[in-house]
């Protein structure tokens, strides 16, 4: 092998130099330390834009790891995840994928939205979810043991509830479970002003308004407000746009297509601003 092609680090690229900005909603920090104390696979459930992926990348940054995240989507492959073979001017050569390197090396490998993947991808991390803790490359013949500081998280959206994109049984038994959900109000305040540079008067304006949308989920609306929206919104108003442009783009229009929802979004809207 020749030495100077392998990587000092390979995971530098993975690692978190700052300190991500996370508000604790509840005790999750410390639920997930024990988690992670015993390498256990952690399922994250909760709505979108609730602060998941901010919460790992937080704990990362806390445990010193590298923190590898895969979004998945159903056009990832298995290769995607564990890595292929790929011509260079040698021939061809092995790459490890993302979860491989991961498992190698050590890192907390994150696949955001794991439903999203196809049945056959998700079957390859098994093996890695129980006491085996290993990675078959069966393209190349090889077995990854995998080293003692890698975790695998996985995040979930419950709400979408077809049953076409739940978890199998199968797979979701494997994991230790912690609930999301959005911020309780005056931490969800002190995010959106944190996070948009705006007022805590209007933070706290925009999550009653996004509030009340989650009341919606009862008639129709697949979702309400997340915090991630109530961000961007704030963002547009500190940059001068019209509140309920503002609400428009980032909440209603992005939300629903539908035109009764639309305006009872906009209503909302508009008894707010
Ligand atoms: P998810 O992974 O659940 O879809 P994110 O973690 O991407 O959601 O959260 C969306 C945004 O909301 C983040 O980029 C961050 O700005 C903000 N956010 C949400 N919850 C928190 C929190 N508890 N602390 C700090 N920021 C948060």
């Amino acid at each position: 092998m020749n030495l100077s092609e392998t990587p000092a680090d390979p995971l530098a690229a993975y690692r978190i130099a700052e300190q991500p900005y996370y508000r604790p909603s509840a005790r999750e920090v410390a639920l997930y330390e024990h988690a992670w104390r015993h390498r256990l696979p952690l399922l994250l459930k909760g709505p979108t834009g609730c602060g998941k992926t901010r919460f790992v990348e937080y704990m990362a940054w806390k445990l010193g790891r590298p923190l590898v995240t895969l979004a998945c989507n159903e056009d990832m492959t298995a290769a995607d995840l564990v890595g292929r073979y790929l011509l260079d001017t040698d021939g061809t050569r092995w790459h490890d994928g993302p979860l491989t390197l991961a498992v190698r090396h050590g890192a907390i490998c994150y696949l955001d939205e794991v439903v999203e993947a196809r049945q056959d991808t998700t079957v390859v991390i098994h093996p890695l979810t129980d006491a085996r803790r290993m990675l078959p490359l069966d393209k190349k013949g090889e077995l990854v043991h995998a080293h003692p500081d890698f975790q695998l998280i996985v995040s979930y959206n419950p709400g979408y509830q077809s049953s076409a994109k739940d978890l199998k049984p199968s797979t979701r038994q494997r994991f230790a479970a912690l609930a999301f959900d959005y911020p309780p109000q005056e931490v969800e305040t002190e995010i959106v002003a944190h996070e948009a540079s705006i007022t805590t008067e209007l933070a706290a304006r925009l999550v009653r308004l996004a509030r009340r949308t989650r009341e919606l989920r009862q008639q129709g609306l697949d979702e309400g407000v997340s915090t991630r929206m109530l961000i961007y919104a704030g963002q547009l108003m500190r940059d001068g746009v019209d509140p309920r442009d503002s609400c428009d783009m980032t909440m209603t229009q992005a939300l629903t297509d539908d035109h009764d929802l639309a305006g009872a979004l906009r209503a909302l809207v508009d008894a707010s601003f």
